[in-house]
């Protein structure tokens, strides 16, 4: 059959992704490809008791088709998590959702009109990419060092730029760099966004998993006139498989937020939001965060004792203080996307960096995941990688 699809159909790229999840499907192939969880420390008993009693005590309710903006008691203990850590925020600031991407794909419909441009980290989350372009909006790259986004370059392009409709960023363990923004860094972008009436949208998936250093404030937490939208998630402190996140913003802005989400689903799963509402009464979120930063501590550190034995000496990488990626850097001229299938050969994967960039494609980066293999499979695996690798560096 012909089928005519929309337009913005052509602007839908999810090739890359639909690729990397087959290679980590395959049990032969030691895969540093996605951004998977730890499978192991899932807290499966705790959540099958919140659902037990869940449904034990308020089954009725928790099968009902609920409120849009989500349970109010989940939504206060959300909340008053965010206030303990600075961040000004009531239950009535907090929308759930469905995992952040649905707070994307949200946002956008809130912010976007076909034919803006959204400035964002140059790379970035590529799923993120794929959802501005569905909605037929074109990227502005802009630089990152070690601090975060250049705001010279921010500003610069900013100030040539009056398509730009939203900034969106990543401030702490970005995907796919593992960077954190600095104070400085932070402060300098709510300023510029505020001077071109900009709204900032902030995705912080990862924050929590810190190994070492201080916190930084959020963006949210630092922002006095309401223009940050934030994204937070269950994913990566507690199930990604629940699909359970939440927007934070400016009341006039979640209220628009919540007729943009009842029109997509009407709401998140009322029975999901009350077993993880019970789970966090009657567990120790915070305790299942320390184990995670312990795990997957331990296994960055060694991701990167294996990398520094088996990979090619001009390999460059920055080591990342928490999240769930490491970065790598190969010389000008090498190309990950061309190497990938040798390295399939080897049965090892990773993700090319080509596909996290916004502007002009660069070929000589990749990203490594570590939370989701074994310590032995980093091992093997990161032998494997730099063995492609060398061979491919003369
Ligand atoms: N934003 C970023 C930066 C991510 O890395 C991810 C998932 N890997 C998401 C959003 C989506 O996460 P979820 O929908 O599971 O909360």
């Amino acid at each position: 059959m012909d089928v005519q699809f929309a337009k913005r159909v052509a602007m839908m790229d999810s090739s890359v992704v639909r690729e990397t999840l087959k290679l980590t499907a395959r049990p032969d192939i030691i895969s540093f490809a996605g951004g998977m969880p730890a499978p192991e420390v899932f807290p499966v008993e705790p959540l099958r008791a919140a659902a037990d009693k869940v449904l034990r005590t308020a089954g009725r309710t928790a099968l009902q088709y609920g409120l849009s903006d989500g349970v109010a008691s989940l939504r206060e203990k959300i909340a008053a998590r965010h206030r303990a850590a600075g961040m000004p925020c009531q239950a009535e600031d907090v929308l759930m959702i469905n995992g952040s991407q649905q707070g994307l794909d949200l946002a956008s419909r809130l912010f976007l009109n076909p034919g803006d441009l959204v400035a964002c980290e140059n790379p970035t989350y590529m799923a993120a990419l794929s959802v501005f372009r569905g909605y037929e909006c074109d990227l502005l790259p802009i630089d990152t060092d070690e601090e975060g986004m250049v705001l010279e370059d921010l500003e610069r392009k900013l100030a040539a730029n009056p398509r730009v409709r939203l900034i969106y960023v990543i401030p702490t363990f970005q995907n796919p760099t593992g960077k954190t923004w600095s104070a400085a860094r932070r402060k300098g972008l709510l300023a510029l966004a505020e001077r071109y009436r900009l709204p900032v949208l902030e995705d912080n998936p990862y924050g929590d998993l810190r190994y070492e250093g201080e916190d930084v404030a959020p963006l949210r937490a630092l922002d006095t006139s309401g223009i940050v939208t934030y994204m937070g998630s269950f994913s990566k402190i507690l199930s990604p498989g629940i699909r359970l996140g939440w927007m934070v913003a400016a009341p006039e802005v979640l209220e628009k937020l919540i007729t943009a989400k009842q029109s997509t689903d009407v709401q998140a799963s009322t029975f999901i939001q009350m077993m993880v509402d019970t789970y966090l009464a009657d567990n120790d979120l915070e305790e299942n965060i320390r184990s995670l930063r312990a795990l997957y501590g331990k296994r960055r550190d060694l991701m990167i004792s294996a990398m520094k034995e088996s990979f090619p000496k001009a390999a460059r990488w920055v080591r990342p203080r928490g999240g769930l990626f490491l970065w790598v850097s190969l010389p000008d001229g090498m190309d990950t996307t061309a190497l990938l299938p040798r390295a399939v050969e080897e049965k090892v994967a990773y993700i090319p960096g080509r596909s996290f960039y916004a502007g002009e494609d660069v070929d000589n980066t990749l990203r490594l995941n570590y939370s989701n293999a074994t310590e032995e499979q980093i091992v093997t695996g990161i032998r494997r990688l730099g063995r492609v690798l060398c061979s491919h560096l003369g």
